[in-house]
């Protein structure tokens, strides 16, 4: 907090001093046609606390001490990745447009992936309280009309999407945002999160409503740890707190407060571990579930799957539809053979692996013994796939993937290696398999 006080009274100072420099002022391009070129984003404005002096009516600030940095994003890799290349997400200009426009069809129709908006959003932050409230609210500047709501809450808490949608952009590109994420919910709605820590989903990505996709934090323009948060229709910011079930910020306020009185508020620390595993769809994570949702992606995990199966917890959490057979793994025919686990497939190098069955990655890379590079997959009926000795891998933990999606590439490191198992048992899967060719 007394950080805080103190680059306030110094963005205070120089705001007297600075326009008298040339070219050390933002400038104002009212022009509101594109969001990234325009004035900055703010969040700065009155600190009740402070005491200090109140700037001028209009005065615009100096934005040069805030950086939008440091940039942490996912790096674009596998599905998602090639999801949105092909629907033009994840630039400056994809951000602009979800913003300033309605957005392009065919980005709704990817939006739709996890279900139609429902009726009452998510609260994105557990124990995020109010802050701010949308519109002319600011005292320093009451001609900028804050186009959102901030959720004060501690560095590191969870950001959840509010709704069902597609990672139209995941990045600090856009100036005064700091690390941002845009979604595009399939009602047309887009929903915006500014000033993360770090964002935890890539462009392309198809989020579920209460998914993490990222972190608080206070990069770019920002005076404090909290969430920005913006609600937008056809272009246009809307007051978003209508779109909640009651007042949740005043249950998270409670709860909070609740926490630390008896001690029992843990400061969040999952954002700084680069590689904390995605969460996927743990809307209201009990321990339990979160626990286990933390060892999704390791090793140990996978392995406890193929030894004691899925627990209900866990299935509850893997998206798909059921089947009681499995379509053949590989674009092309193979020659099969039974190893004491699984099958090998003898195929050309470079063929593309796909999942038997709808599913959820729990796993990827090397680790387990005996299968190389492989893939780990669970699917809603509980099974449990294992595609090995793959060249490379398209898919990330967590990400759930189709019957029939590709997921790997194999075949020129020897034959492709493919386990089935469920409730603890190897399941030979040679009578399952349809459209062998
Ligand atoms: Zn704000």
């Amino acid at each position: 907090m007394r950080r805080t006080r103190a680059i306030h009274t110094l963005l205070f100072a120089l705001g007297a001093l600075l326009p008298l420099v040339p070219g050390a002022v933002a400038t104002a391009d009212e022009d509101e046609d594109d969001i990234v070129e325009n004035e900055p984003h703010d969040d700065l404005d009155d600190d009740e606390e402070s005491g200090s002096p109140r700037r001028r009516r209009g005065r615009r600030h100096d934005y040069s001490h805030f950086s939008d940095g440091p940039r942490r994003v996912p790096n674009p890799r596998g599905a998602s990745q090639a999801r949105a290349e092909s629907l033009g997400l994840g630039t400056r200009d994809a951000a602009s447009h979800a913003l300033r426009r309605s957005p392009d069809p065919r980005w709704l129709r990817a939006a739709e992936h996890h279900g139609p908006m429902p009726e009452h959003l998510h609260w994105p932050v557990d124990l995020g309280r109010f802050g701010r409230g949308f519109g002319f609210v600011r005292r320093t500047r009451p001609d900028l009309r804050h186009d959102g709501v901030d959720v004060v809450a501690d560095e590191g808490s969870v950001i959840r999407a509010v709704g069902p949608g597609i990672v139209a952009y995941s990045d600090n590109g856009i100036r005064g945002f700091g690390n941002a994420v845009v979604i595009v919910h399939p009602n047309g709605w887009v929903s915006l999160y500014a000033h993360c820590y770090r964002t935890t989903v890539q462009p392309g990505w198809r989020v579920r409503a209460g998914e993490r996709i990222g972190f608080v934090g206070t990069t770019g323009i920002s005076r404090g740890p909290h969430l920005h948060f913006e609600l937008r229709r056809n272009g246009r910011a809307f007051d978003p707190l209508h779109e909640f079930e009651g007042r949740p910020w005043i249950a998270a306020y409670r709860r909070w407060r609740d926490l630390r009185s008896s001690g029992q508020y843990e400061e969040p620390t999952a954002h700084v571990p680069e590689n904390t595993p995605p969460e996927r769809g743990l809307a209201r994570p009990t321990r339990e579930r979160r626990a286990a949702a933390e060892d999704v992606g390791q090793v140990a995990f996978l392995r406890k799957l193929i030894a004691d199966g899925a627990g209900q917890d866990e299935l509850e959490e893997v998206p798909g539809d059921h089947f009681s057979n499995l379509l053949w793994p590989l674009r092309g025919s193979a020659r099969i053979v039974r190893r004491p686990r699984g099958v090998n497939l003898s195929t050309e190098p470079d063929t593309p692996i796909r999942a038997v069955a709808d599913g959820l990655v729990v796993f990827t890379g090397e680790g387990l013994s005996g299968v190389g590079k492989a893939v780990g997959v669970l699917h809603p009926n509980g099974w449990v796939t294992l595609y090995g000795n793959a060249e490379s891998l398209h898919v990330e933990v967590g990400q759930a993937v189709q019957r029939g999606e590709w997921i790997a590439r194999g075949g020129g490191a020897g034959p492709v290696h493919f386990q089935l198992h469920q409730g603890g048992s190897e399941v030979d899967p040679r009578e399952l398999f349809v459209q062998v060719r």
